[in-house]
């Protein structure tokens, strides 16, 4: 019975990659470009916090939503594992994202890989753009193999 939590939690976990993207892709590009137009223009804005940051509340309700019905209604308990599977996805994103990326805080500066360079590259090709249309790269850590080219280089 364990099993089948572990495994809603990591399967919730691996579709909020494809959500997020698509939350990336048509809703912050989209018609709340607003809320993330400030994290694509990161030297206009003073403080550290972004309004892009409000995403981050944004998803904490559908998790806390999954929280609060997995364990209040009675035969429901495994949707509680797809708010944690939610929950986990929100904090691997804050630590690559926010953290790993963007150096938000000086953690895993040392972190030097194939993927954890490919995953830069990427990223980085989604912020070279300042605008809300001709982004690419709107995932996070599904990354196009195009980035793991040109081992030698950074
Ligand atoms: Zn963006
Ligand atoms: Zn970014």
């Amino acid at each position: 019975m364990y099993l089948i939590y572990i495994l809603i939690t990591i399967g919730t976990a691996a579709l909020m990659e494809f959500i997020a993207w698509a939350a990336h892709k048509y809703v912050m590009h989209g018609f709340l470009w607003s809320w993330h137009e400030d994290h694509h223009k990161p030297h206009t804005v003073e403080g550290f916090f972004q309004k892009n940051d409000l995403f981050f509340l944004v998803f904490a309700i559908p998790s806390a939503t999954f929280y609060i019905v997995g364990s209040a209604v009675e035969g429901l308990f495994p949707l509680f594992f797809v708010g944690v599977g939610i929950s986990i996805y929100g904090l691997i994103y804050f630590l690559i994202h926010d953290v790993y990326i963007h150096q938000r805080f000086k953690w895993f500066k040392q972190l030097d890989n194939r993927y954890s360079r490919a995953i830069l590259k990427a990223h980085g090709a989604h912020h070279a753009k300042q605008g809300k249309e001709e982004c690419e790269s709107f995932g996070l850590l599904v990354v196009d193999k195009k980035f793991f080219k040109h081992k030698a280089d950074k």
